[in-house]
């Protein structure tokens, strides 16, 4: 059985002061969690987090990241900064983004590469829509969003999270039953070594239920990851 990864994304959330959340969790959490533990910050919180979380359990990773090392991408992030900054994975190709920002499979596989080729572990998003689901096509895009998304020359370790996009943010939660079919989908299609992340409005409540279905070997948290009573709730449920 593969560790437990719990990976927060704050989204666009959090300020300075937002870090005594992490201040607190590092307390909650010791020295010797029952879970690998990652917050992805804001990037302008990220080398602070770095620095304070060095001698913690606490790993800290990117939202997103450009696809290019370096060059005329005004506003954009590079990998190898979030290396350089403190980050050990990225997350890539989140709804929100495949969403608000037009990003699509194949921009996903780039920055997946480009992550990995920086040291850095993506955890590629993928998931269906409301409308895809009830049209009975959440199997099929959700295979084809792996397909497309994957590196093609894998070195390193690839995370892969499940969020079907109608359970993000919105209180509801995929069933258990369709959770442990997406996921022993993934696991035919993707081999035994890769960790699949459910996501879609996990709490401390149903994360017992959730992070114990077969082939589920984490989550990715977003709101409840805010604060360090409901992030260590979750965590404690691994
Ligand atoms: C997410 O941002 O990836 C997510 C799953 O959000 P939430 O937990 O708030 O549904």
């Amino acid at each position: 059985m593969l560790r437990k990864l719990i990976a927060g994304n704050w989204k666009m959330n959090g300020l300075r002061h937002s870090l005594d959340q992490v201040s607190s969790l590092m307390q909650k959490v010791g020295k010797a969690p029952k879970a690998d533990i990652l917050i992805c910050p804001p990037a302008l919180l990220l080398m602070e987090m770095a620095r304070m979380t060095k001698d913690s359990p606490i790993m800290v990773g990117g939202q997103d990241c450009h696809w290019k090392e370096s060059g005329a991408h005004t506003g954009e992030i590079s990998a190898q900064m979030l290396a350089n900054a403190g980050a050990s994975h990225v997350i890539v190709g989140h709804s929100e983004r495949r969403a608000d920002c037009g990003e699509n499979s194949k921009t996903v596989r780039h920055k997946a590469e480009a992550a990995l080729a920086a040291g850095l572990i993506p955890i590629i998003c993928v998931g269906e829509t409301l409308a895809q689901r009830e049209a009975g096509e959440a199997a099929s895009v959700v295979r084809d969003q792996v397909e497309q998304s994957m590196p093609t020359q894998s070195k390193g370790e690839i995370v892969i999270a499940y969020e079907p996009v109608w359970a993000i943010g919105t209180g509801k939660v995929a069933s258990a039953a369709d959770i442990a079919e997406i996921h022993a989908l993934l696991r035919e299609q993707v081999g035994p070594g890769i960790r699949l992340l459910y996501g879609g409005s996990v709490k401390p409540g149903n994360a017992a239920e959730i992070l114990h279905i077969e082939n589920v070997d984490g989550a990715l948290v977003g709101g409840a990851s805010l604060t360090a009573e409901d992030f260590f709730g979750i965590i404690e449920n691994a």
